[in-house]
């Protein structure tokens, strides 16, 4: 059921038809043309004075659609071509269940979660650890796999495990977990289902007091493990970057540093690994953010899907130290959204798609600082925006 104050608050998505780009593009709402059919958010506020000046411009309105997909509005055939002046109203009488969205959530109870525990650990075995950072890098990152295959262990992309380092901390206590982002697929980089892939960067920074350099405890660990080396596994867990089902959604990336390891997944899911169970048919859009080109985690591997599946999967850098923003500072990744911001907004206007950002916290804020001001054009405070769409499950952040 509708309360006035929660429909005042909704978005709805116009399908037009009759329109010449032309005609559309100089409003600030923002259109997206698939097959003949214009595709309009507006929020309810303008969605009588949005359908008059459609109806001016010799548009025919084919349908309107809650944009989280809750509950459909009745249009009646004279306000749908535009014969008689919009008055729609939201009903409350039926359920779309949520036909015109994808939900990332739609099948929780398939999730495994929690297999193994803190308390008995699943002991696997290190059978790769290689370096990701090229000569004149910043800092230790490795790309680790680990051998599964006489536990119990599984997962789905964009879920992370734990890991338990051996040892005790400061005050005597085992050591407590650590979360680290899975970076394979759930068939595994060895496609067999038997081993799971992370991507990790060695803390390492200069003790606030003594001016001591410190390493993190966990990541270190990780860093150093040799081939054969025991390493105590927990979970897994997370059901927050979890990728639709839909394989025709959009999907944007947004990542910082190690913040690449669930896109990493999705990407080899998506077209590396071509799977019978899963056949990508959309648009991945990859921006990246890095203080090196030499800091490209997986650069070789990006490069060749983005020139192999140039209409499917879309690479953009932000390399920190090398490129300027167009104020001559530092390229940061919010700068490159900024550049991109139209065309991103229109993107997120769809149901279809779902954005994602993994890696620095913090991030959100410059995502806000690059996209907040195309939102306030639309008439939609960014907050507002955000709000809604995590509503609909196309919103997912993992920072850390
Ligand atoms: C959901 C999730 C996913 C994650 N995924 C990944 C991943 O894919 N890859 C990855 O590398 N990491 C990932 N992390 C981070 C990871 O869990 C660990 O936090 C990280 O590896 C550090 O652990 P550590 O044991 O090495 O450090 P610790 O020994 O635990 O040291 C960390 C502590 O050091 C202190 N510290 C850190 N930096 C500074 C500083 N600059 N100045 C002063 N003090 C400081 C803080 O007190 C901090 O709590 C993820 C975290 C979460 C929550």
């Amino acid at each position: 059921m509708y309360s006035t104050g929660a429909v005042e608050n909704r978005l709805f998505v116009y399908e037009v038809v009759g329109l010449s780009q032309k005609g559309v593009t100089n409003d600030s709402v923002n259109p997206i043309r698939r097959s003949g059919s214009v595709f309009f958010t507006v929020p309810y506020r303008r969605m009588n004075q949005e359908m008059r000046r459609i109806i001016r411009m010799g548009g025919q309105i084919v349908s309107i659609k809650p944009l989280n997909g809750d509950t459909p509005l009745q249009v009646t055939a004279n306000q749908l071509t535009g014969n008689s002046p919009a008055s729609a109203q939201p009903q409350s009488t039926e359920k779309t269940n949520g036909k015109v969205m994808t939900q990332a959530k739609a099948k929780n109870t398939d999730i495994p979660v929690n297999i193994y525990r803190p308390n008995k650990p699943f002991i696997g075995k290190c059978i790769e650890n290689y370096p990701l950072v090229a000569e004149g890098g910043l800092g230790i990152v490795q790309h680790l796999t680990f051998d599964l295959s006489e536990g119990d262990l599984r997962y789905i992309e964009g879920q992370s495990i734990g890991i338990v380092p051996p040892g005790t901390d400061a005050n005597g206590k085992p050591q407590k977990l650590r979360l680290y982002s899975i970076a394979s697929t759930r068939h595994g980089d060895h496609k067999d289902d038997k081993t799971v892939s992370l991507c990790v960067r060695q803390l390492e920074y200069k003790h606030p007091e003594s001016g001591e350099t410190v390493y993190g405890v966990c990541s270190t660990f990780l860093c150093n493990l040799g081939i054969g080396d025991d390493v105590a596994i927990t979970g897994p867990v997370g059901k927050e970057m979890l990728l639709p089902e839909e394989e025709d959604a959009t999907i944007i990336m947004l990542a910082t540093g190690t913040g690449i390891a669930p896109f990493r997944a999705y990407l080899w899911r998506m077209f590396k690994e071509q799977h019978e169970d899963y056949k990508f048919k959309g648009l991945a859009w990859l921006i990246f953010g890095i203080p090196y080109t030499a800091n490209i985690l997986y650069k070789d591997d990006l490069e060749q899907l983005a020139a192999e599946y140039p209409d499917n999967f879309r690479l953009t850098y932000a390399i920190s130290r090398e490129e300027k923003n167009a104020e001559g500072g530092r390229m940061y990744i919010q700068h490159r959204v900024a550049e991109h911001a139209q065309e991103l907004w229109d993107k997120m206007q769809s149901p279809k798609t779902h954005t994602y950002m993994c890696g620095l916290k913090g991030m959100e804020d410059g995502i806000e600082e690059a996209l907040g001001s195309i939102a306030a054009q639309n008439g939609i405070a960014w907050p507002d925006f955000v709000k809604q769409m995590k509503k609909e499950h196309r919103w997912h952040v993992e920072t850390y």
